[in-house]
């Protein structure tokens, strides 16, 4: 599937910000508004003013919104999630090459709010995603003990974990413990049959 580099930005920052969200094992990344100030830095998110705790709500709301998204059970579903979020936010397409950055669209209208502004151009990715038809792609890690969003951009749609957290490696420890496990069956089987001779050896020096 081609996406275009910036939608792929932006779809960057939905994923990210989904996986802010607080689950059993990781609290909440967007607790305070320095870890918002810091989300917008590591981002590069652009035209962002003064950060107020109106802002940590406003993007805090937008983020449980693309947590449904990527919940939707269909894409009827999904679009009526992503027009909300886009008519709520108001868009304002314009094209800008701001800060060496190649020509690319921004949806948010000039002035919006973070929350709009991330609700803006996120909710148009997640939009091109809908229109191509490749919803599934939207996914959550499938790790067990993982729940973190992804946009699986594999040729074949057959990515099931993500890379953060390192899951897919997690698995492959799963697996390579299991292989161990029967090889140390193996080694203490062994051992008995060697410590047996040992025994006996030792028999001989009382
Ligand atoms: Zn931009
Ligand atoms: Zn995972």
């Amino acid at each position: 599937m081609q996406i275009p580099h910036d939608t792929r930005r932006a779809l960057d920052v939905v994923v990210a910000l989904v996986n802010t969200t607080a689950e059993a094992d990781q609290p909440d990344g967007l607790a305070e508004i320095g870890a918002l100030r810091g989300f917008v830095r590591d981002y590069s998110i652009s035209d962002v003013g003064e950060l107020s705790a109106r802002d940590l709500a406003g993007v805090r709301a937008v983020r449980g919104k693309f947590a449904q998204v990527f919940a939707a059970p269909t894409s009827r579903a999904a679009s009526v999630l992503i027009n909300e979020l886009v008519a709520t936010a108001g868009t304002t397409p314009q094209l800008t090459d701001h800060d060496g950055y190649d020509w690319h669209v921004h949806y948010f209208a000039p002035g919006a709010s973070l929350g709009d502004h991330l609700a803006a151009d996120g909710g148009m990715a997640l939009a091109f995603i809908v229109v191509s038809g490749e919803q599934e792609r939207l996914r959550r890690c499938e790790a067990p003990d993982c729940r973190r969003a992804f946009v699986d951009l594999s040729r074949n749609r057959s990515r099931r974990y993500c890379d953060s957290r390192t899951c897919g490696n997690r698995l492959h420890v799963a697996a390579y413990r299991a292989r161990r496990k029967e090889a140390d069956a193996e080694v203490s089987e062994h051992e008995q049959v060697v410590h047996g001779g040992k025994q006996q050896q030792g028999s001989d020096h009382p």
